[in-house]
C-alpha cells in the first residue's frame, strides 16, 4: 500500500549545515507515530516541511500521492503558494509555544482560519468551534483572550484550532514542554483521546517517553538528521538496540526517574469525541 506521508532522499540545509541529509520517513494513513531524540537532530524540521513552512534542496515529499514540490521536468523547484496552501490545508500542526492570536479571542482564534481559509460562514463555523471547545474542556472560556489563560489552557485551544480545519495530518511539536508539570497532563489527556480516531494520522515529537508509548504506534529515534532506530514503543523505548538510543534514554532517565507504568485508565473522566474530523 502508498505510504500516505513520504519523504524520500530528502536533503536539507540551512546554509552549509544539513539538518536532513538522504533522509528517507515513511508514514501509513492513521498511524500514530512519535519522534524522539535530541534537541538539534531535525525532529522540528520534518514537521515544518510537512507543514509546508520549510522548502527543502532535494528529495521528494510526498501526502496522500500529492507532491510538495511540481517537478519542472529538468529538476524541482519550489512549488508556488497557492499549491502550498493546498496541502496546508490538510495539515495541522500545534506548537510548544501555542502561536495563538492574542488580540483575538478564543472563540475567533478557532473560527478565523475555516473562515477565511474553507470560506465556512460564520455561524458554521462558529458552532463547529463551539464543539471542539466543548471537546478540549474549554466550553466556558471562548470570550477570553489567550492571556487570560493557563499555559494548558492556551494549549487546549489550539489543538482545537487545528481541528477546525478538518486535517487529515495533525503534527504535534512538543506540545507540553512549556507547560508547568500540573498542566502536561490535561494536554496529554487531549492528545491521548485525538489518538482513537482511526483516520487521523498523527506525527508527534515528544520527550514525554510514558505518553509515546501509550499512543504511539511507532516510535522513530532521530539522532543528526537521521532516524537510527525505529519500531513498536515497547522495543525502542525498552530495548533500544542502537547505542545513540541507549544514551539519550538512559540521560533523560537520569533527569527523570524511570519510565513510568503503563497507567490503566489515563483519562479518568474520556473526553466525548464528536464526529468532527470527518470531512
Ligand atoms: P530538533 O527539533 O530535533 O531539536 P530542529 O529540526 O529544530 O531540531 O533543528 C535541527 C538543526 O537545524 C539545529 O541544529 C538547528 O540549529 C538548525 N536550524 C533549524 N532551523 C534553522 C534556521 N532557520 N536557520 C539555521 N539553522 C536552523
Ligand atoms: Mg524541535
Amino acid at each position: 500500500m502508498r505510504p500516505y506521508i513520504s519523504f524520500k532522499g530528502v536533503t536539507k540545509s540551512f546554509g552549509a549545515f544539513k539538518v536532513l541529509d538522504d533522509f528517507d520517513f515513511e508514514v501509513r494513513k492513521g498511524e500514530k507515530v512519535a519522534l524522539i531524540g535530541p534537541s538539534g537532530s531535525g525532529k522540528s524540521t520534518v514537521l515544518r516541511i510537512l507543514m509546508t513552512l520549510e522548502p527543502f534542496q532535494e528529495g521528494q515529499v510526498t501526502l496522500d500521492g500529492v507532491n510538495y514540490h511540481l517537478p519542472d521536468g529538468a529538476g524541482r523547484f519550489r512549488a508556488d503558494e497557492r499549491h502550498l496552501s493546498e496541502i496546508r490545508q490538510y495539515v495541522g500542526m500545534v506548537f510548544q509555544q501555542f502561536n495563538l492570536f492574542p488580540h483575538m479571542t478564543v472563540l475567533r482564534n478557532i473560527v478565523h482560519a475555516p473562515m477565511a481559509v474553507l470560506r465556512m460562514k460564520r455561524a458554521d463555523a462558529e458552532d463547529r468551534a463551539r464543539k471542539l471547545l466543548a471537546m478540549v474542556g474549554l466550553a466556558d472560556r471562548e470570550g477570553h483572550f489567550p492571556d487570560q489563560l493557563s499555559g494548558g489552557q492556551k494549549q487546549r485551544v489550539a489543538i482545537a484550532r487545528a481541528l477546525a480545519m478538518r486535517p487529515r495530518v495533525l503534527l504535534f511539536d512538543e506540545p507540553t514542554s512549556a507547560l508547568d508539570p500540573e498542566m502536561v497532563n490535561e494536554v496529554l489527556n487531549v492528545i491521548r483521546s485525538l489518538a482513537d480516531e482511526h483516520d487521523l494520522t498523527m506525527i508527534l515529537v515528544t520527550h514525554e517517553m510514558g505518553f509515546a508509548r501509550d499512543v504511539a504506534d511507532r516510535v522513530c529515534f532521530f539522532d543528526r538528521g537521521k532516524i537510527v532506530e525505529q519500531g513498536l514503543p515497547e522495543t525502542v523505548l525498552y530495548r533500544p538496540a542502537h547505542p545513540r538510543t541507549k544514551a539519550f534514554l538512559s540521560s533523560l532517565l537520569h533527569h527523570s526517574g524511570s519510565l513510568p507504568e503503563p497507567s490503566p485508565e489515563p483519562s479518568p473522566e474520556p473526553l466525548r469525541m464528536p464526529k468532527v474530523l470527518s470531512r
